[in-house]
Formats: structure tokens, sequence, C-alpha cells
């Protein structure tokens, strides 16, 4: 154990009130920059994860019927709470998922930049009206929260994806129930804290720990409106069938195998600098992650040299050091898969011409989970490390002959999250945009995340359904729309009088009938 910290034992967080399981599984939490464990998580039962249901849904009613103006005052107040405590909430990110502690800090400061964005809710919840579809008549479309939400976190964004549900379901009027990895809860814990400090009514959001029993108790609970998740594809999916079963609202995020595209203009400077940033930032472990790098043949032997130049300088080590650039990966069995993709690129014939295994480490971080920059060149389209995600600084240099054959290798991979391109040219700038079949593209920029105004996602087997998180996307995901066609009249009586009606509505009784008709 740490002797800077105390034993983290993880609770759960159900109405407002920290609950400590008893008589179940606890399973260890590490710190993967030292190996060392710092804590442990319980896998809470399926009774517990019914009990966080009863509670969100227990809170509903008045948290819906709350003034908005006075909804929003959580978020505005979550936001000040985030803003005074980034420091402390940065270090529980890069104790447990060793984010490097830079990296972290952005991290939470994009969150409070979600945050201001949820402030926005009650402008983004309006509604719409048409006004005269017939005489007298009009139709209304209101947005409306729909009840309790589930939603599970990854591993490698316990903050972000905190970010991603909660200030938009909570602020449209909805109540959440959200399970963190168990491999980096302790992010979560931080913020209980904070919904109980800025008075966050109880229920509103609960917070619960464990395995996949926990979400499975939500797909066919009646008091469950929908379920979000961001991870891999086969949780995805498995999630989306049993949604599909319980006729839930679904918005799922899957994993990913990003393409960074350099043509013969591009920048050599900017395109090396993005190159480290995509690819081995957060240790590869992003769904923004770069993974392969597609070259043409005037830049490849020059633009492979800067590459292992430039990764070369990169410092691997203990996420808390300031002077490193390159944390840990997540755990030993994650350190493990990424090592036998690289087995499994020597094996199947490209070459390594950077090998990250066993990189230098200070005594400290000997049983750290590290694997350094890694760079397999002359990788050919059908090479599973080409094609599989494998959520590691590893990258797949490959060599195309052009645009065509860039958007080709793109387009014929599942995955669909991100890619960007590097070049000087209008031309290649335009078609890549169009044609690139993936959800977030960048143009001279690595494979970046969308600003918290604009949707998140991407889409084939790295976004199933419909709805994106961030943006209007993510408030549509989160309220239900009902639409209303009023029939107005002056009060009865008003014009009986004048012509020996009952009812009269307008002079244009003829348009009225023929709206309601069909
Ligand atoms: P994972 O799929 O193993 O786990 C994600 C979450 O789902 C965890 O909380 C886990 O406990 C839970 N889970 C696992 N199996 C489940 C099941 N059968 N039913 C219900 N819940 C289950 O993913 P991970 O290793 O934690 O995270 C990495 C993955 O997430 C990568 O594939 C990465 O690309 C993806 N990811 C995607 C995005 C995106 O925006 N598309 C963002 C971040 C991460």
């Amino acid at each position: 154990m740490s002797n800077q910290m105390d034993f983290i034992r993880i609770k759960n967080f159900i109405n407002g009130e920290w609950i400590e399981e008893t008589g179940v599984e606890y399973v260890p939490l590490y710190n993967p920059s030292t190996g060392e464990q710092i804590g442990e998580v319980p896998l809470s039962t399926p009774e517990t994860s019914a009990a966080a249901v009863e509670s969100s849904y227990a809170a509903y009613d008045s948290w819906r019927h709350m003034a908005v103006s006075k909804r929003i005052r959580f978020i505005f107040d979550m936001r000040k709470a985030m803003q005074d405590r980034t420091e402390e909430l940065a270090v529980a990110i890069a104790v447990d998922q060793a984010k490097h502690i830079s990296e972290a800090r952005g991290e939470v400061q994009r969150v409070i930049e979600i945050l201001e964005t949820a402030c926005g809710i009650p402008t983004l919840i309006q509604g719409e009206t048409l006004e005269g579809i017939a005489g007298n008549i009009n139709g209304r479309v209101i947005r409306q929260p729909l009840g309790v939400f589930g939603g599970i976190a990854p591993f490698n964004f316990p903050a972000l994806v905190f970010g991603w549900f909660i200030p938009a379901a909570i602020g449209a009027g909805n109540t959440f129930v959200f399970k963190p990895s168990t491999q980096s809860p302790y992010f979560m814990q931080k913020m209980g804290d904070i919904f109980n400090d800025i008075g966050l009514p109880k229920g509103v959001v609960n917070i619960i720990h464990g395995n996949r029993t926990v979400p499975q108790v939500w797909y066919e609970h009646p008091k469950i409106s929908g379920v979000c998740l961001v991870g891999s594809t086969p949780t995805a999916k498995k999630i989306a069938e049993g949604c599909g079963r319980g006729g839930k609202r679904t918005m799922l995020l899957g994993g990913a195998k990003n393409y960074l595209v350099a043509m013969e203009d591009a920048q050599t400077d900017v395109f090396i600098e993005n190159f480290i940033i995509s690819c081995f930032g957060s240790a590869g472990q992003r769904c923004l992650a770069g993974s392969v790098v597609a070259l043409v043949p005037e830049i490849y032997d020059r633009m492979i040299e800067k590459m292992i130049e430039a990764s070369r300088g990169v410092v691997v080590g203990d996420a808390m050091d300031p002077d490193v650039y390159m944390g840990p990966v997540i755990s030993a069995a994650a350190k493990q898969k990424i090592e036998k993709y690289i087995d499994i690129g020597i094996e199947g014939g490209s070459k390594l011409v950077l090998d990250g295994r066993n990189p230098q480490l200070p005594e400290k971080n000997q049983n750290g989970y590290y694997v350094g920059p890694t760079i397999f060149t002359d990788v050919t389209p059908c090479r599973i490390i080409a094609q599989e995600e494998i959520f590691g600084p590893v990258v797949s240099v490959m060599k195309i002959s052009g645009i065509e054959d860039a958007l080709e290798l793109i387009s014929n991979q599942e995955f669909g999250n991100g890619a960007c391109i590097f070049t000087q040219n209008l031309y290649y700038t335009e078609k890549f945009i169009s044609e690139a079949d993936v959800g977030m593209v960048g143009v001279n920029v690595g494979i970046c995340a969308p600003h918290p105004y604009l949707p998140f996602g991407g889409i084939k087997d790295s976004h199933l359904g419909t709805d994106k998180v961030q943006g209007r996307d993510c408030i549509d995901f989160f309220t239900q729309n009902k639409i209303a066609t009023i029939r107005f009249a002056p009060p009865v009586g008003r014009f009986a009088a004048e012509e020996g009606e009952t009812f009269k509505t307008a002079p244009e009784k003829k348009d009225v009938r023929s709206c309601v008709a069909t």
C-alpha cells in the first residue's frame, strides 16, 4: 500500500449515503504506476443494484418537477466545486487509472467545460411550436425527461464519461444510476462527496460499483428508461441485446482503430507533434488513440525516421512524475495483452522498428505496468495488428498509394470512430472530410475530441444506436418528444348568442375538419 494515502475501500453511494457493501466479494484496486494494491472495490449484488434504481426512481418525480432554474443551479454548483477541487480530482484519476497527472488535469477541465455547456440546458431542452396548422390550431413539440437512466463507464475516462452522461441526463430532469469501472472507481468517490456538498437531492445520482451483474439488472427493470455505455464493442453488443429484450433506449459507444494519414505535402513538424499526442497520450488507451499511420511513398522513409526519433524522446514513468510524458497501462493483464499483440506483429512479418517492451524505469516503478512507444512498419492491411484494437502505445505504419487507398483502408475496417489527415491540399481535405468512413474527422490535428458543444461519437462498430454524447444529440437521448395539437376557441357562449350555436371556433371551420381528419 502507498505510504502517501490511506487504503481506499470503495463504497456505494445510494440515496446520498456512503454504504459499505458487506458479504460480497471485493476485487483489488491497484496503482498501475507502481503495481501496489491501494484499495479494494466491491462487486455489488443485483439486489444492491435494484435498490439504487429504486432510490433514483423515488427521487425522479420531485426532481423532474423542480423549476428548471433551480435544477440548473445544482449544475452550476457542481461546476464550481469541480473547479475548486481540480487538483484533488486529477490526483484521484492519476492514482488508480494512472493517467499522467497533466492529462488528468485536462480531463477534469474538459468535464468542467461540459458542465458549462449543461448550464445551458434550459435553452437546449426547449421545444418548438408551429402556429396556424389550420385556423385556430397550433402544434407544439415539448421535450420531457424519461425517468431513471443507467450509465456504465470504461476504465480509461472515469471523469469524462461521468461528464458525458450525468450533467445532461439530470439537467434534463432524469435521475441516474452510474457504474464506474472497477479499475478506476476512485474519481466517483470524490464526486459523491461533491454531490452531498452542493446539496444535490438524495437519489438524483446513485453510484454503484461492481461488474456486469450491476447493469444486467437494468435491462428489463420496469423503472429503468434507458442505458448508456462507453466501453468496448463486445460489451456494447451485449448491452444492446439485453436492452433490446427490455425495450430500453440505448446510447452505446464502442471501440476503435483510428488512422492518421499523411500526404506528400504534410507539414512534418505538425504531423510529428500530433502523432506523438495521438498515439502515446494516455499510453494509447483512448478511443481516439492513433493506431495506424498511413504514409504516401514520397514521405514514407523520411517520416518514419522522424517518428522513431520523436518516440525515443517520450519519457515513460510514474503518472505523478511531472517529467514523465507517458504513464503505465491500466493493469498487468492489459500489459500482457499488448505484449502479445507485439509478438503477433513480429510473427506476422511486420517490421518492429521501435520496441517498447521493458522500458527503463526507476526502482519504485519496477512492478508497474509499462509498455513504451512501439512502432511497426511495412504493415499490410490484413495483419491482425492493423485491424484489432490493441489499446496501448503500439503503432502500425502502412504505405499507401494515395488518398483513395487511405479512404478504402478506413472504410474496410469494422470500426469507425476517428481519422485525421495531414495536408495543405484543399482537394484532399474536402475529399477526406466527405468520404472518410468514420464519425470524427481531423484535418492537420491529431485524432481530436470534439468540443463539448458538438456531438462526440463514431459510426459502424464504434457506436451502436443513433444519438451521440455531448451537444444536442445527448439532449435528444435524455429527453423524449411529446407532440401536442391544440385547437382553441373563444370561451363557450361568446359566439353562441350571436349565431345560435353552442360551439364555434372561428370562420375557418372547413380547415379545422380537414386537419382533424388527417
Ligand atoms: P469494457 O467493455 O471491458 O468495460 C466497460 C464497462 O462495461 C466497465 O464498467 C465494465 O465493468 C462493464 N462491462 C463489461 N462487460 C460487461 C457486460 N457483459 N455487461 C455489462 N457491463 C459490462 O471496456 P474497458 O476495457 O473498461 O474500456 C476500454 C474500451 O472502451 C475500449 O474498447 C475503448 O475503445 C472503449 N472506449 C470507447 C470510447 C468511445 O467514445 N467510443 C471512449 C472511451 C473508451
